[in-house]
């Protein structure tokens, strides 16, 4: 039996489609939820106990939030380190500002999963101008990657740089970006950790992502990988969760390569879209655990019941009013408007395992 919790209230900065989650699942742990967003129709919005409307600097705004509640956590990571520190001094945030600061900047995150014997990653270099770029585009094979270290995500701020249009970002502004070499790939997959104050850690296993336009579409369980695969996937995840000290979540994103090598990709301390399939095939889902981990309750095994395919409704993809069915489950993020590469729901068809 988990002890009286002296743990409430959770504040969430972000109200998207995780936030939303987030609100949804603290209702079986009976804890509240207060998002802080800098929109009033987010998908959150109707789940929460309370909304916060403001900009995440808005230090007004976020003294008023964190009086509100027992422990901030984030469902986007871009939030100004500024502001993670303000409420770190006052209130536990949970996973720390280290850790978020290290994930929300792809060159500390390179450099410090690099610093980790036995880990890497792709080959990268900073880059400011485009003196640089044509030095990077001459030592990765005249084709390479390039994306500005913060504020990128579902393939904002990436650009795939070739012979061809190589001339056009001569004029671009090019500070705090990195250009990475591509790699071929095999396959992409994820492992999430959940780690609580008292140092238990459990995982959901490596799962098998598929993205489009840099946008993840789909995520199997289980993956069609080989054991090795698997038991690298999983060690790297809990170094990397030990090395934060993390409590909370940790997506791990990694490359599994033609030679069967395993590299990292990216991090990120929050619910990930990658873990959407334990909301149905497992006991314990990724927001369940991650509101265990901190409200200072023992994170549990998921407890795997099914496999399944998670793919997301992007954009077009989503059409209003689809009811689930036994083995289809259909969640809608209650967006305003449709717009193209937006995620607006997604879909889980449950399979026998
Ligand atoms: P990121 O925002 O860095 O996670 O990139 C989004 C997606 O772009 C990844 O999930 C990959 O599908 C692809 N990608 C990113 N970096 C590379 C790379 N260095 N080589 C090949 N594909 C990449």
């Amino acid at each position: 039996m988990d002890t009286k919790k002296s743990i409430n209230t959770i504040g969430v900065l972000g109200g998207g489609q995780l936030g939303m989650f987030l609100c949804k699942e603290s209702k079986k742990l009976n804890l509240k939820t207060i998002i802080l967003s800098e929109n009033e129709n987010c998908s959150a919005s109707k789940f929460c106990d309370k909304l916060f409307i403001g900009k995440f600097d808005d230090f007004d705004v976020i003294k008023n939030f964190i009086e509100k509640v027992d422990v901030v956590t984030i469902e986007t990571e871009n939030v100004p380190l500024k502001t993670l520190l303000f409420i770190e001094e006052k209130i536990k945030l949970k996973p720390s500002s280290k850790i978020i600061e290290i994930a929300q900047n792809r060159i500390k995150e390179k450099k410090f999963l690099n610093s980790l014997d036995g880990i890497s990653t792709t080959e990268f270099v900073e880059i400011n101008h485009f003196e640089d770029l044509l030095k990077a585009f001459n030592r990765f094979g005249r084709e390479l990657l390039i994306k500005s270290s913060e504020f990128g995500y579902d393939g904002k701020n990436q650009f795939k740089i070739n012979i061809k249009n190589i001339s056009k970002f001569k004029n671009l502004n090019l500070n705090g970006f990195i250009a990475e070499k591509i790699v071929d790939f095999e396959k992409e997959i994820s492992v999430i950790s959940f780690r609580d104050y008292k140092g238990n850690i459990e995982y959901l296993p490596p799962v098998h992502n598929v993205h489009k336009d840099n946008i993840l579409k789909s995520t199997t369980y289980p993956p069609d990988i080989s054991l090795e695969t698997k038991r690298k996937a999983i060690e790297y995840t809990k170094r990397i969760t030990l090395k934060l000290n993390l409590i909370g979540i940790l997506a791990v994103e990694m490359f599994v390569l033609k030679n069967g090598e395993v590299i990292i990709n990216e991090l990120a301390p929050r619910p990930h879209n990658s873990g959407h399939w334990s909301l149905d095939c497992c006991k314990i889902n990724q927001f369940e655990n991650l509101l265990r981990a901190i409200s200072e309750q023992k994170v549990l095994a998921p407890k795997i019941l099914s496999g399944g395919i998670m793919k997301n409704l992007i954009g077009k993809e989503y059409q209003k009013n689809i009811i689930s069915k036994k083995n289809i489950k259909i969640y809608d993020y209650f967006k305003k408007t449709i717009k193209e590469k937006r995620k607006m729901g997604h879909v889980t068809y449950i399979k026998k395992l």
